[in-house]
């Protein structure tokens, strides 16, 4: 017997969560972000699911060829560029759309013999400071862009910073429209939170990522609660011993938990290892035998303990939601000290995962 933990994806959430992204930006393509292997749920795995996308964005090769392997023909944007300048023969072996960001790689592409025109996302720091150029340079080195042959189609692209909290995206697209009035083409600024919040930033090419996944770019529930995004992985497991405690016994590494009271205690067969946050403190959220509890104590890196208090009914071989469509990972990750994004990419690889 395998142990009792999987991961199953919901091919129907995936394609509903699709469709709430071009409800959400109507008249914009949509880049499906599906960086950091699917935000953990495994590209091979759910690509032919996002089929109707317009565009895959990620950022390592290796993810870009296998998605080109298995068959995609259309546009697939690395959203870091190339790493040195040999990565070019691979961009143009496989037709990848490559952001440019930095002056190196402006001239390695001068020198560069494509067999077509590369496609380019011109990339433009707008105040995050990661990666870019500055607004006052985006004329003068899309000048320099268009004037190469091997450059194909250039897209003005930025990335928002604070797109999920009241501060919102204003005080960057002033600065983008600052340095970019001048520059004709297509536009690329909206990341999930701004295809849901932010429609003045949608323009040609939406980037959504998390929401994909039914995850809040917030890190809150709530502020997704209408829009009819669905979780698409269900992390489950089960009981695999049940304890009974009396008053004073503990829980777990360093004791950390302590008992003020009888009562029993489930072990769930899920720990850090798996891909549970180590950080999640008692009292983190959990489902057992569909009834909402609570962990307990540290968790370990194969096991974590539950309160069975609410659970009078739970015994060996009760399942247990750690989370999915009945207790959102967020609730988790808040919890935690965290956002869905990091538990989701956290999924480790030894948890078997069913795709529905
Ligand atoms: C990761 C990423 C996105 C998607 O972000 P979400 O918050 O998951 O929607 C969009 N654009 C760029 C450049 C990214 O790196």
């Amino acid at each position: 017997m395998p142990r009792p933990i999987s991961a199953t994806l919901s091919i129907s959430a995936l394609d509903n969560n699709l469709q709430v992204v071009r409800r959400h930006a109507p008249h914009s393509k949509v880049w499906s972000v599906v960086k950091a292997n699917a935000y953990g749920h495994g590209i091979a795995r759910i690509w032919q699911s996002l089929q109707s996308t317009d565009g895959f964005a990620l950022l390592d090769f290796n993810e870009a060829v296998l998605l080109r392997e298995a068959g995609w023909q259309g546009p697939i944007l690395l959203l870091e560029g190339f790493f040195n300048p040999g990565d070019l023969k691979e961009i143009d072996r496989y037709r990848l759309t490559t952001s440019v960001h930095s002056h190196w790689q402006l001239a390695a592409l001068s020198t560069f013999e494509a067999s077509k025109p590369v496609n380019i996302y011109l990339k433009i720091n707008s105040g995050m400071n990661r990666l870019g150029f500055h607004p006052n340079e985006a004329a003068d080195v899309w000048g320099q862009l268009r004037a190469m042959p091997q450059v194909g189609e250039i897209t003005l692209m930025s990335h928002f910073a604070t797109a999920d909290s009241p501060e919102g995206v204003n005080w960057q697209v002033d600065n983008i429209e600052k340095g970019t009035q001048q520059i004709p083409g297509p536009r690329s600024l909206a990341n999930s939170a701004a295809t849901l919040w932010h429609p003045q930033t949608h323009h040609d090419w939406v980037r959504p990522g998390i929401i994909l996944y039914g995850a809040s770019p917030s890190g809150s529930v709530q502020d997704i609660a209408n829009t009819g995004l669905k979780p698409v992985m269900q992390l489950r497991s089960e009981i695999i011993a049940v304890q009974g405690l009396v008053a004073g016994d503990r829980v777990g590494y360093s004791g950390r938990y302590r008992a003020e009271r009888e009562h029993r205690v489930g072990v769930v067969a899920c720990g850090y290892a798996d891909g549970y946050p180590r950080h999640a403190p008692s009292g983190t959220p959990v489902r057992v035998g569909g009834v909402q509890t609570v962990t307990l104590g540290t968790v370990s890196m194969d096991m974590l303990a539950v309160d069975l208090t609410p659970c009078p009914d739970a015994q060996i071989g009760t399942g247990v939601e750690l989370w999915g469509d009945n207790l959102p990972i967020d609730d988790v990750a808040a919890s935690a000290g965290t956002l869905g994004y990091e538990l989701l990419t956290a999924l480790a690889p030894r948890v078997p995962v069913i795709v529905k």
